[in-house]
């Protein structure tokens, strides 16, 4: 049998592997020699170990039985004229043929100090297992400053990463924009804005000259090539990787251009029994990328199909790999295709939402060359579809996320998944042959969706288009739906996230049903949201019961009933704000924010703020934000009914109700509408005869009016309409599901909505209410209940170690008179040169 030796075992000797034997490899004796302690993993998946995720979960399912797996086995040279490479441990291992899939190591630029204690790369499980282990004894220390060189792809996910492990972060990027390898300026200004929302800090356009050491020779800060320095107790350096060609450039092996190991169309080098694939391999090709390396995984698992294919006799050749990329970067969707440039370009940029779109055309604009998203990349599957031929759908359509205009137009050779090439008429073909009924088996029929993930909803709606019911599964580790989770939960009394995993879904759970768990347990018990393990579940701003701004501080938001205050309690919020040096605004919902508390400092303002009777707003949670009002017949000449009287009854009532989404309502006096109560989840409008209601509104990105429910209600009447309106919505809404986007895609609409609410046709009245019952007997103001027990004041002491003094690398200006951080971008707006 001849002998094949593969060196590397990473993602793309893994698919080798699994090609070599799909097509029968009983011709070769196969040996894979690795470097690393364990066998092939996820690579592209590897920050999903800060989100809860195993080295297990990682795990790409070893090689098949009868191939020998060396693992710690670095191979240091290649013998060619001997067929036989020699390993670190002087082990000599014959070949017959030699497949390089040695992949890439992290750039570490020259800078002075890269090598202190504290500074690491981003690349494999043990630099993942290195890095936390020394967050977490910085951070015991008080030292929580974290930095990333490189805003790219990897510095994106790494900064991720150190904010997940709870350090303040900076990303330093020398280019004028994040990731400058896929977006445009526009893109990465809006992604800029994205990131920086999530608190963590951008610096683009600088770059870094020396990391220095702090009295204990560990790396204490970071300074720049144009002066000025941060703190930086973790230095995470992502500023990119070069082909690990040193074993083919010692063998004599040619190079490309820039580096990798020179491979033809078939992935072999110049010398027939060697192939080089993946990451180290540089492909020459037609064409003035000929020679380049790719440091994406869809090339190199083409490279090994074809590597496969070509040593079992085939006659494959590779075709310009695709480098079409779709991510998703700390929560923000960002996709490039195609060309960087074009004779043409539309752009599409909603700065409300932080969605940019930007797409290429021909000169004629009816070709399609290539384009950028940012904040939505819903579109992506059909725009990639779509390159080098007619537009599906006007520009602006496709641009502005129109569905329909996107779905319809896919074509059957569209690819669906880039990672594995898999195209639609594939995962058709599987679907409709009855192989596949659900997503895990289209992932198991033709691989799609198995290694980023980013088209796993393309895969569900390619399944409902041909009409295979999907089990609304909430993730992938609970096959129920939110609603089936709440029922659940609700029946058996279940009272923790463990047990219910435990029982009804698994594996560890993730960011998407950790935090709806919560919600509902906080919507059915009204506990506090950060006991026990309940703490785990929830997402940042819940987790200190307030919301992060941009510069990682964080904002307090007391609640202001019906948005009526007392002389009193205005002096009270005027005097904190002037004590802890907090930025006031009044906000659209009618109360008062105050900003740039630093976390230590919550429980000492709030203490201030519950003494004078305040409690905590729950503009953290998805819960009831506010109800706001018009002044009402009390002031108000036109007024026919006490517009803020019912607003402050019914914000008392619904307070810390938690809920799939955000929920806003208002009440208005009279039809003039003052507070806007049709843009509302549920508003209220006073009539002669009573209340109508309304429900179903928002504003934002898409605004809709709320539709009208029910009229002339008595005030009891309404109450109890409102009542089951929301628990009925709680119930029943998906996750993150506003009651605009519930209500539209609720069967029947409006109508079922009142046969249910009104009518009680489904005989659920009685439980809705009793249920909001339970909810405002059982409810407590959070921060009280915070400030009240030492053990639960503990989370905001541990920050106590923290610098007192505010993050030396941001600065402060003035605006208006009040104290605020210093843009990085446009200046404020002023008007004749003056500040208003
Ligand atoms: C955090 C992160 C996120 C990423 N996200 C994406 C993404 O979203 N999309 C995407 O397309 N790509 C992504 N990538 C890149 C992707 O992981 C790589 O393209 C892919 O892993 C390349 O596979 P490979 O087998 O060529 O190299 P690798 O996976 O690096 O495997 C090479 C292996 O060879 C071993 N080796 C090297 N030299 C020797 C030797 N002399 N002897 C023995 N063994 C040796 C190495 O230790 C390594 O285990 C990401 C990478 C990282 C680190």
């Amino acid at each position: 049998m001849r002998r094949l030796v593969i060196i590397g075992h990473g993602m793309v000797a893994q698919r080798f592997v699994e090609a070599l034997f799909t097509r029968g490899a009983d011709l070769f004796d196969v040996t894979v020699l690795a470097e690393e302690n364990r066998p092939a993993y996820d690579r592209v998946r590897l920050s999903a170990v800060f989100e809860g995720a195993s080295a297990d979960d990682l795990d790409l399912g070893g090689v098949p039985s009868g191939v020998t797996l060396k693992l710690s086995c670095a191979v240091t040279a290649i013998d060619r004229s001997a067929g036989a490479v020699v390993c670190a441990d002087g082990s000599v291992v014959p070949y017959d043929a030699l497949v390089l899939a040695t992949g890439s190591r992290p750039f570490v630029p020259p800078i002075e100090g890269a090598s202190l204690p504290g500074v690491f790369v981003y690349r494999t499980l043990d630099d993942l297992d290195a890095l936390r282990a020394y967050v977490a004894d910085r951070v015991a220390a008080g030292r929580t400053a974290g930095a990333v060189l490189g805003g790219g792809l990897l510095g994106l996910e790494a900064a991720n990463a150190l904010r997940l492990l709870g350090l303040r972060t900076q990303v330093v990027e020398f280019a004028p924009r994040l990731m400058p390898l896929q977006v445009d300026d526009g893109g990465g200004a809006v992604l800029k804005r994205h990131i920086t929302d999530l608190g963590v800090q951008v610096h683009t356009g600088q770059s870094c000259s020396a990391l220095i050491a702090g009295a204990d020779g560990s790396v204490a800060s970071l300074a720049f090539s144009g002066g000025g320095m941060l703190d930086a107790d973790v230095v995470v350096i992502a500023a990119g990787v070069r082909p690990r060609d040193e074993l083919g450039a010692l063998a004599g092996l040619p190079a490309g251009p820039r580096g990798g190991i020179l491979v033809d169309e078939s992935c072999r080098t110049e010398d027939p029994r060697i192939w080089a694939i993946g990451e180290c391999a540089a492909l020459a090709l037609q064409g003035p990328e000929s020679g380049r390396t790719y440091g994406l995984v869809a090339p190199g698992y083409a490279m090994a199909e074809v590597a496969a294919d070509r040593l079992l006799g085939g006659g494959a050749v590779m075709a310009e790999p695709d480098t079409s990329t779709k991510l998703k970067l700390l929560g923000v969707d960002v996709a490039a295709f195609g060309a960087a440039t074009g004779p043409l370009d539309v752009v599409y940029h909603d700065g409300a939402t932080g969605v940019y779109a930007k797409l290429l055309l021909s000169d004629d604009a009816k070709t399609l060359l290539g384009g950028v998203l940012v904040g939505d990349a819903s579109a992506y599957p059909a725009l990639r579809a779509s390159l080098g031929g007619p537009l599906p759908a006007p520009p602006i359509a496709l641009l502005a996320g129109d569905q329909d205009a996107v779905r319809i137009t896919l074509p059957g050779n569209a690819q669906i998944c880039s990672c594995n090439g898999v195209t639609k008429d594939t995962i058709v073909s599987a679907i409709t042959s009855g192989a596949a009924t659900d997503v895990p088996a289209v992932k198991a029929c033709t691989r799609a969706g198995t290694t980023c993930g980013s088209c796993v909803p393309a895969l569900k709606q390619l399944l409902n288009e041909c009409g295979v019911h999907q089990p609304k599964a909430l993730c992938e580790h609970f096959g129920q739906s939110r609603q089936e989770l709440f029922d659940i939960i609700r029946v058996r009394g279940v009272r923790t996230f463990s047990e219910l995993i435990g029982e009804y879904g698994h594996g560890r759970g993730c960011d998407i049903c950790k935090p709806v768990v919560a919600s509902i347990l906080a919507s059915l018990t009204n506990g506090y949201v950060l006991d026990g393990e309940q703490a785990s579940l929830q997402d940042t701003n819940d987790h200190f019961l307030a919301n992060i701004q941009r510069d990682g501080t964080y904002s307090v938001v007391p609640r202001i009933p019906g948005g009526e205050i007392t002389p009193e309690k205005l002096i009270v919020i005027g005097e904190v704000a002037k004590d802890f040096g907090l930025y006031t605004k009044i906000t659209g919902g009618q109360r008062i924010d105050l900003f740039g508390a630093r976390v230590e400092q919550l429980p000492l303002i709030w203490r201030r703020l519950v003494d004078a009777g305040f409690e905590s707003g729950h503009a953290y949670g998805k819960a009831l934000r506010t109800v706001k009002s018009c002044v009402g017949d009390t002031w108000c000449r036109y007024g026919v009914q006490d517009s803020v009287g019912l607003a402050v009854a019914l914000e008392l009532r619904y307070r810390g109700l938690r809920a799939p989404h955000k929920v806003k309502a208002a009440v208005s006096g009279c039809a003039r509408e003052c507070a806007e109560a049709r843009s509302k989840d549920f508003g209220i409008i006073a009539t002669e005869a009573g209340w109508n209601l309304y429900v179903g509104g928002n504003g934002g990105f898409r605004p809709r009016h709320a539709d009208l429910l029910a009229t002339d209600l008595s005030t009891s009447d309404l109450v109890r309409t409102v009542d089951r309106f929301l628990m009925y919505y709680v119930r029943t809404a998906d996750r993150l599901q506003r009651t605009a986007s519930w209500l539209e895609a609720l069967d029947g609409g409006l109508g079922h909505l009142r046969e249910v609410i009104i009518d009680d046709r489904l005989g659920l009245g009685a439980e809705l209410d009793a249920a909001m019952a339970r909810h405002v007997a059982s409810y407590a103001d959070e921060w009280r209940a915070t400030l009240e027990d030492p053990a639960r004041l503990e989370r905001f002491v541990s920050f106590v170690n923290a610098p007192q003094t505010p993050d030396p690398s941001i600065t402060f200006t003035t605006e208006r008179g009040q104290r605020v951080p210093a843009r990085s971008g446009p200046v404020p707006v002023t008007l004749h040169g003056r500040q208003p």
